[in-house]
Order: C-alpha cells, then structure tokens, then sequence
C-alpha cells in the first residue's frame, strides 16, 4: 500500500513534455514531423509519415511521462496541469519552482512568457500571467483574504554563472550565502504587486531589459536563464515562493568545442547548471539528505526551494517536431526522463 510519504513524493515533481507545431521555416525547407502524441501521457519519435530519402535511421522511441501536449495545446491547457497547482503550494507555506526545459526554438518562452512573435508582444497568455492572475483570484478566497497576505514579485536573469536584475536596468547582484546556509540575492529588487496588470508591466519591463543592447534577442536569451518570482508576504515574513523558470537553450553542450573562449565558458556553464538543476531535482524526489545545490548559481539562488517539507516542482520539456531537430529533442526527452 502508498504511505503519505509515496503520495507526497508522487506529487513533488511533474514532467511533461510540450511539442510545438512546424514554424514557417521548417515548412519552407519541408522540415519533417517526427514525433507524434498518441496519448495524453506518451511521447513518440519516429521516422516521418511522409516517405523521403532518409539520410540516417531513426530508432523508434517512446518516452512516458506525466503529460504531453501535442501542437495544438494551448498555453492556458498546459498551464492548468503544470504551474496551476503549484499556486496552491504557496498559499499553502510551500516553495514552488516551474521550469521550462529545451533547445533554443522549442518554445520556452511561449511558454512562460507568452507571444512575441512578429508585431505582438503580448505577455498575458504566458505562465508568468496565467499564474499572477490565480494569485490575485485566490487572494479573493475567504480563507486566504483573512490572513493578510502581500504579493511582490522579482524577475531577474543568470548569464554565465552571474545574476543581473531586469527590474533594476541589469544591475549585477551578488549572491551570499550566510551561517545558516540562508542564499541572498543582494539589493534584488522586490516589487509589490496589487493586480494581474501590475505584474504585466512588470514582465514587460523586465523582457525588454532582457534584450536592450542585444543584436538578437534570442542569441542572447538562449544563453542565460530567467528567473521570475511571485512572493507572498505576511507580515514581511516569507508565506510562499514560486519560481518561474525559462531555462537556457540545452543545446549549448556543442559550445565547448568552439574556438571563441568567452562561447566555449557559457557552454560549459550552461551544462553545469543544468546537470546540476537535474540533480536538485532528482534529490527533492527521492527526499535526499544532501541536495547540491552549490554546484551551481542557478541551483544556488533556487536553494530554498530544493529543500523543505513543502517544495514542489514542474518541469516543462519543450520540443520542436522536426526532422532536423531530432538530436536535441532526443537530448530534452531523456534528460526529462532522468528528472523524475
Ligand atoms: P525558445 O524560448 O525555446 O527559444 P520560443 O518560445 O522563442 O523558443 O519559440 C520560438 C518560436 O516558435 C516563436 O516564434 C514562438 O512564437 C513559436 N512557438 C513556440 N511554441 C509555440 C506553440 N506551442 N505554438 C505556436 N507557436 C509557437
Ligand atoms: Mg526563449
């Protein structure tokens, strides 16, 4: 039979997998489909449906993990099986973290930032949103109203191993570390937030700091990880946290052969953080003694919520369809794989 302690750990972490549909790229140089959702919790990469000259075998191969979404999940859709019932986590004391997983293209900050394709910059159908406005909704709750509690939000960036804040014009923060092992984020800024159009300005302040002086907006974001985080205060003492991840690109492990140094550095600090983000992960799961949590800044700034009785996290693997994206998304599945 389960004890509370299997149910506790069976809920901790979530894993699910979000495939994108064909961009118009793909389609032009008629990329191929090769994986394929045959129900709402299997993942399958196969050969495309479309007969061609393959220029290598692909292995079928399936992978299971709590949900996949297919390419016409919507972000509300995924939302409410992911980062959804982590809202309740901080209402109710705990530390949340959702993270989204996967190569540069695949869809992460679709995901958790919402739609900034072509003209439209539109923050609000993101995680980052959906979840503020289920903060400000149950805030509404009888039980919650009573307790009085105040919401601010931070939202900064880790880019080679240091933290510079979004809410601040890029302000490079130390991190400290004191006797009881307590990880501070000097002079981050913490904003209060009174609605869900508070925190969508907030985002949008943030995203362009992200970006301001970048020839590409995704060269440069898919070398650093973005941290957003809704905090509930009472009484100034810390109720709840949750921490919205949108990870750097995987596909970086490449990097550590390239001539430039600086690139080859963020290679290899790319790779140690999220090796070291899987093995945070995996030590929440299996209530491990000893999370590592230094062997990193990612997984150092995130400590407090690796640890604790009432930590719960949400990967969110994102994965583009085609054929020529094959060897990363088989990279994002079994790292995904291994998280659980
Ligand atoms: P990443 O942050 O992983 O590098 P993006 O989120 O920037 O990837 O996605 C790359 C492109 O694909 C963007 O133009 C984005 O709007 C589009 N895209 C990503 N996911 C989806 C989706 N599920 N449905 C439609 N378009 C998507
Ligand atoms: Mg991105």
């Amino acid at each position: 039979p389960l004890s509370t302690a299997d149910l506790i750990e069976e809920h901790r972490i979530c894993v699910c997998v979000r495939k994108r549909p064909l961009n118009k790229k793909e389609l032009t140089v008629k990329d191929l489909d090769v994986i394929t959702i045959p129900s709402k919790d299997v993942v399958m990469v196969h050969e495309p449906k479309q007969k061609v000259d393959l220029t290598r075998y692909l292995e079928n191969q399936t992978f299971r993990f709590d949900y996949a979404f297919d390419d016409t999940t919507t972000n509300e859709m995924v939302y409410r099986f992911t980062a959804r019932p982590l809202v309740e986590t901080i209402f109710e004391r705990g530390m949340a973290t959702c993270f989204a997983y996967g190569q540069t293209g695949s869809g992460k900050t679709h995901t958790m930032g919402g739609d900034f394709s072509g003209k439209n910059q539109d923050c609000s159908k993101g995680i980052y949103a959906l979840a503020a406005r289920d903060v400000f909704l149950m805030l509404k709750k009888p039980h919650y109203k009573k307790l009085d509690l105040q919401v601010y939000a931070t939202f900064f960036e880790i880019y080679s191993g240091k933290v510079f804040d979004l809410l601040n014009r890029k302000t490079k923060l130390r991190v400290l570390e004191d006797g009881k092992q307590q990880v501070q984020v000097v002079g981050l800024q913490e904003r209060e937030v009174r609605c869900t159009e508070d925190v969508l300005k907030l985002i949008e302040v943030g995203n362009s700091c992200r970006t301001s002086g970048q020839t590409s907006a995704n060269a440069h974001s898919s070398r650093s990880h973005a941290v957003f985080q809704i905090i509930l205060r009472r009484n100034r003492k810390m109720h709840g946290k949750f921490s919205l991840i949108d990870l750097a690109g995987n596909e970086r492990g490449a990097d550590t052969s390239s001539a430039d140094r600086q690139t080859r550095l963020e290679g290899a600090e790319i790779n140690k953080s999220l090796l070291a983000l899987k093995e945070c992960i995996r030590a929440l799961g299996r209530n491990k003694p000893h999370t590592p949590f230094r062997a990193s800044k990612l997984t150092q700034v995130l400590r407090d919520s690796f640890i604790g009785e009432n930590s719960r996290t949400c990967m969110i693997a994102t994965i583009s369809p085609g054929m020529a994206s094959c060897e990363n998304t088989l990279n994002t599945l079994r790292y995904a794989n291994r998280v659980k």
